[in-house]
C-alpha cells in the first residue's frame, strides 16, 4: 500500500474506497497528509460501481463513502446509472 493511502486509512478509519483515487491538495510531492478523495463522482471506475452495487451500505452510507450524491448512489445501486 502506498504511504498516502495508509495515511488515509489511518485519518478517516477505513480504506480508500475501492475504486476510488487520491488527490493531492498540497504542492510537496512526498505529502502523505493532504489527500482528499477524487470528489469528481463521473470518474467512479467499473470497480467503484461494481463495489456500490454488490454492497451491502444503505445509498446514503455509500454517497458519503464515495462523495457522491445521495441519488446517483441510489441510482447505480438500482444499476440506473452508467459510468459516464
Ligand atoms: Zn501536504
Amino acid at each position: 500500500m502506498q504511504a498516502h493511502h495508509a495515511a488515509w486509512d489511518l485519518r478517516n478509519g477505513q480504506p480508500v474506497p475501492a475504486g476510488m483515487r487520491l488527490h493531492r491538495t498540497c504542492q510537496t510531492p512526498e505529502c502523505v497528509r493532504h489527500w482528499v478523495l477524487d470528489r469528481q463522482y463521473r470518474k467512479l471506475d467499473e470497480r467503484a460501481v461494481r463495489a456500490i452495487r454488490e454492497s451491502r451500505l444503505s445509498g446514503p452510507a455509500l454517497a458519503k463513502l464515495y462523495r457522491i450524491g445521495r441519488e446517483y448512489a441510489w441510482k447505480i445501486k438500482r444499476g440506473l446509472a452508467r459510468r459516464t
